[in-house]
């Protein structure tokens, strides 16, 4: 059998979560208020990525961010301490899961969306070596995202961000707090659909779609324009009345869903407990490009018709939308 017959006869996936994908019950069902809340409450717990994102918020809070009083002036020190303790985090988590699903292969090719290997000599990528080149774009950006957090607590710090305390307004900051992963999602959407202009295409995003295929170190392997704009989506926090957990939440999300949402395995398992570590909707804009750009926890892709469930009529609904765009004149 030749390598084209192979190829052709490889499924797609080996593995795929339930299909078609789901956006948030709110999307899919809004009259349907019993599995809106269920749904709601869901993300939140251990199961989901939301959750360990929030502990870690809460331990930087308490143990690992500079006194306000220190970050009222501006101090290289207390950069470098922050700075510090994002690239132990970004090691902690995206080094952690490489080593345990890749290279220990700790559970196998269990819910494994696409089993080829990470790219070890090819061209496409510096060294030629797939983990080893977003390993060094992930490094190159930790400082970028730090610039905007250490910018957002000067800003707390000196009252050019409104502070609200949960002691205060327990329900506004809760409130507040339910809509920040709606908020990043949204504006993770209008920046990525920005990014797939021909010009920023070519000159940014092209460098995170070097990976067809992704592992841990693919989360945050991107240009350093990208970084700058995937972090400024704390700018709201300028606007919007918050507190540095909300701030932090808000960064966690980017930092350790990165590389957590590109595993490329479905879940993570723990003994008996599966976490949800990948990210199928955003790995199908790996493969195929023109859609997905935003999050199933925000309805863009649904309502700008970007949306790609995952099933074949989905291939075939993108392929004919990537069709008519070439040709404009096969519109009817
Ligand atoms: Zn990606
Ligand atoms: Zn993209």
């Amino acid at each position: 059998m030749s390598a084209n017959e192979k190829r052709a006869k490889r499924p797609m996936w080996a593995y795929t979560p339930e299909l078609p994908i789901k956006h948030a019950a709110y999307v899919d069902t809004p009259s349907n208020l019993s599995a809106i809340i269920k749904g709601e409450l869901l993300a939140w717990m251990p199961t989901n990525v939301r959750f360990y994102a929030l502990l870690v918020t809460l331990a930087i809070y308490t143990w690992f961010l500079p006194s306000m009083e220190r970050m009222e002036n501006w101090g290289w020190d207390w950069f470098a301490e922050i700075l510090l303790r994002n690239y132990l985090l970004i090691i902690l988590v995206a080094g952690g899961l490489h080593l345990w699903l890749f290279t220990f292969k700790g559970q196998g090719e269990e819910e494994h969306y696409d089993t080829r290997p990470l790219a070890t000599d090819s061209i496409r990528f510096d060294f030629r070596h797939q983990t080893k080149d977003n390993m060094l774009w992930t490094f190159v950006g930790v400082p970028i995202g730090t610039l905007w957090e250490a910018f957002m607590l000067w800003c707390y710090a000196n009252g050019y961000a409104e502070l609200v305390s949960f002691s205060e307004s327990p329900i506004y900051f809760i409130i507040i707090m339910a809509l920040i992963p709606l908020w990043s999602g949204t504006h993770f959407y209008f920046l990525h659909r920005a990014l797939h202009y021909p010009f920023l295409y070519k000159w940014v995003h092209s460098w995170h779609h070097r990976n067809t295929n992704v592992g841990p170190w693919s989360g945050h392997a991107m240009h350093p324009v990208e970084h700058f704009g995937l972090y400024s989506d704390v700018l709201i926090f300028l606007l919007v009345a918050s507190h540095p957990i909300h701030l932090l939440f808000n960064l966690m999300l980017h930092t350790m869903n990165g590389p957590i949402s590109h595993t490329g395995y479905d879940k993570l398992k723990v003994g008996p407990v599966k976490i949800q570590v990948g990210d199928f909707f955003h790995q199908l804009h790996h493969r195929f490009f023109d859609c997905n750009y935003g999050i199933t926890g925000a309805p863009w892709d649904k309502w700008f018709h970007s949306f790609h469930d995952g099933t074949p009529e989905g291939n075939k609904l993108i392929n004919e939308r990537r069709r008519m765009m070439n040709n404009p004149q096969l519109k009817k």
